[in-house]
């Protein structure tokens, strides 16, 4: 079984392809659920997860102009995000704001899309790109610079515009905007080369996925032990712990690229 025409690709899918080929064949083309927790304790990872859904909800009712003194914010952890977010928010933002907004553009003959947390613009001049990030650890500048997000991200933006309004690379820019470490915002601006690149790399990611007929487990197996897979695949019988994934932060940029990823995918 392959890719369907109608398939559209995102940076969770193309991210789930990076990091194992099997897991993108189960997610994606089987569309199988499967139950076991990816860490454990699973309850304190539920509650991490459904924090941070909370903390985009948030932002997203202030951006839409309920005032910041009628949020009702609830929990130590989530208040100090917010506090972080009223005292340092991103720095030089366009006025008109779109939070939470959908875009897609057509390549390799599919739709590829993106949801973003909060587009700011300035019609014929910027396009700042806002992704709020509340994962424990701050990623490297290198490691960001190089994840698919920013990849889709930046390049969907470029190709598709937003409502009506078309921007070349060097106009835009990404912000990851860290609910931990509100002072250090990773700014990552965008060039015509970059988009070539990203434009070659997307195409070239998407063809290798629809010719795709064989789906390997990943070779990576310390990565199974947070991963939803893992029973059907026969690898790693127990869950990581969420402190074991924290170190695995702390020395590994790939799995820190599979926890962001998830993030992303459940928020
Ligand atoms: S358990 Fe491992 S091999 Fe199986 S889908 Fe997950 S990451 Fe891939």
């Amino acid at each position: 079984m392959s890719i369907t025409p109608e398939f559209q690709f995102s940076q969770s899918s193309l991210h789930d392809y990076e990091e194992c080929v099997r897991r993108f064949q189960l997610r994606y083309i089987d569309r199988l659920a499967w139950p076991a927790a990816e860490v454990q304790p699973a309850l304190e990872h539920e509650r991490y997860i459904q924090q941070g859904e909370t903390f985009h909800r948030l932002v997203q009712q202030h951006i839409l102009g309920i005032p910041a003194d009628e949020i009702v914010v609830r929990g130590d952890e989530l208040r100090s995000w917010w506090q972080n977010y009223l005292a340092y928010p991103p720095a030089n933002l366009p006025m008109t704001r779109f939070p939470e907004i959908l875009l897609s553009a057509k390549i390799a003959g599919h739709h590829l899309v993106a949801k973003y947390d909060l587009l700011a613009i300035e019609a014929g001049q910027r396009a700042v790109i806002v992704d709020w990030k509340t994962t424990r650890k701050r990623p490297k500048t290198q490691w960001l610079t190089r994840n698919i997000q920013t990849r889709v991200y930046r390049y969907v933006l470029v190709r598709s515009g937003v409502m009506g309004h078309a921007f070349i690379p060097e106009q835009v820019e990404m912000v990851y905007w860290f609910a931990n470490a509100p002072t250090e915002p990773e700014i990552l601006p965008y060039t015509v080369a970059q988009f070539q690149d990203d434009e070659a790399y997307l195409m070239r990611l998407i063809e290798q996925i629809k010719g795709q007929t064989e789906f390997p487990k990943t070779e990576h197996e310390g990565i199974c032990r947070f991963c939803p897979y893992r029973g059907l695949c026969g690898r790693a019988e127990k869950a990581g712990t969420v402190e074991d994934m924290i170190d695995w932060l702390e020395r590994d940029e790939d799995v820190f690229t599979l926890l962001n990823t998830k993030l992303e995918m459940e928020f």
